[in-house]
């Protein structure tokens, strides 16, 4: 099957066309041909502009259609951010499930309006064509309540749904899969503790192939430092700050695009960060202390979590590339017997691979993600079961 994945930003769409032989098999998922279609809705006029998602798409349908020759698409498979507790499956999209999608947004507000969009574009475009949702939330969907709950009364919770979602869960499935094939375990059988370290950054404890915690909650803003946002911190700040006479906006911007590694080292690219810490800069050591400390934190809470974990792994732009981040987060957890074999850690490669010394308790992992090849095998698999 054909399929265009499609990852709708509120400026910009990234797509993927994808071959998918075999719904849900393990093999296939080659890449067709792929693009970016940025800056929609900047008013800056010239032969780049894009007014909006509609006109996006006609892009991508343009360059799509030359590549493919007569080809045909199949189906179109949308990231979703936020599925809520309504949606824990990929599901085949219809204008109920659209609404319903929509009536999601308070929830996640810079996402969840971009991907109704691309969906109504497509809708409009190639009305014939089946469209599948596969969303960011659903490989959460098993958390305990223990986990997900947060200590605030329960109205919270049934008026506005104020609960911990956890996100990253299409990269999770691939790569705790993968994971587990390259350590020769059952998925079923598969504990361990992930770190999906891109932009975004959250850790997540899977137990017996499923997730039981993650760091991220509410919103994608909990947890771990990230690039441009804060992850944990003293709710009371956000009281103190709208005190001193911030407002929800200005809030919003410190949090989510003003902190973390930008924050406190000037910087949110990992590699500009390391580059200057090594240089002598204070303020880069201080921001890969803080950052690394943090998420070993979770790690070792993570490990007991789930019973001993069998693997660590690392995934995602800095998980999968930065072996100096590796290195200051896995020298915190000598208390577990974890250590890293220095030569596989600084190896490159683009394979999943062991990076740990061979009597290490806990398998230490870099496995690629490819969250578009997770959503073209999902929307496949959807579409052929129809
Ligand atoms: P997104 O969440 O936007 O998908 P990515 O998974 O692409 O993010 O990760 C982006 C992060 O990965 C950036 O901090 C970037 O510096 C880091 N990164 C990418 N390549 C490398 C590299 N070769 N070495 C170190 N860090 C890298």
């Amino acid at each position: 099957m054909l399929i265009l994945v499609l990852n709708s930003g509120s400026s910009s769409i990234k797509y993927q066309v994808r071959e998918v032989p075999d719904p849900g098999g393990p093999t296939g998922g080659g890449i067709v041909t792929e693009g970016l279609i940025d800056r929609i809705g900047d008013a800056t006029p010239g032969p780049e502009a894009v007014a909006d998602h509609a006109e996006a798409l006609d892009r991508i349908g343009a360059a799509v259609s030359e590549v493919l020759g007569g080809r045909e698409l199949d189906a179109v498979g949308h990231r979703v951010v936020h599925g809520g507790e309504r949606f824990s499956e990929p599901v085949l999209i219809n204008n109920e499930i659209t609404r319903s999608i929509e009536r999601l947004n308070p929830l996640a507000p810079l996402h969840n309006p971009a991907n109704v969009l691309g969906i109504r574009a497509i809708t409009g475009k190639w009305p014939h064509l089946p469209q599948v949702a596969v969303f960011d939330t659903a490989f959460h969907r098993t958390l305990p309540e223990h986990a997900w709950r947060y200590a605030v009364p329960d109205r919270l919770y049934s008026r506005y749904g104020i609960r911990r979602y956890g996100f990253h869960g299409t990269s999770l499935g691939y790569v705790s899969t993968r994971a587990a094939m390259l350590l020769d375990i059952e998925p079923e059988d598969f504990d361990a503790v992930i770190a999906h370290l891109g932009n975004g950054a959250s850790v997540t404890a899977v137990k017996g192939g499923a997730s039981i915690d993650t760091s991220m909650g509410f919103t994608p803003l909990e947890g771990l430092v990230m690039g441009t946002r804060s992850g944990d911190i003293d709710p009371s700040i956000l009281i103190f700050l709208l005190r001193q006479g911030m407002d929800a906006d200005g809030l919003d911007e410190l949090l989510n695009s003003d902190s973390g590694l930008k924050g406190l080292a000037g910087n949110n690219d990992m590699r500009s960060v390391v580059e200057a810490a090594d240089g002598g800069a204070q303020a880069a050591r201080t921001a890969l202390a803080v950052a690394s400390y943090r998420l070993a934190k979770y790690i070792g809470g993570y490990h007991v979590a789930v019973g001993g974990a069998r693997a660590l792994v690392f995934t995602a732009g800095i998980g999968e590339n930065s072996w100096q981040f590796r290195e200051l987060v896995v020298d915190r957890l000598s208390a577990l017997g974890i250590r890293l074999d220095p030569d596989a850690n600084r190896a490159r490669s683009k394979e999943p691979r062991i990076i740990s010394t061979a009597d290490s308790p806990v398998a230490v992992l870099v496995v690629p993600t490819d969250e578009e090849r997770a959503i073209a095998d999902a929307t496949a698999a959807v579409v052929g079961s129809r």
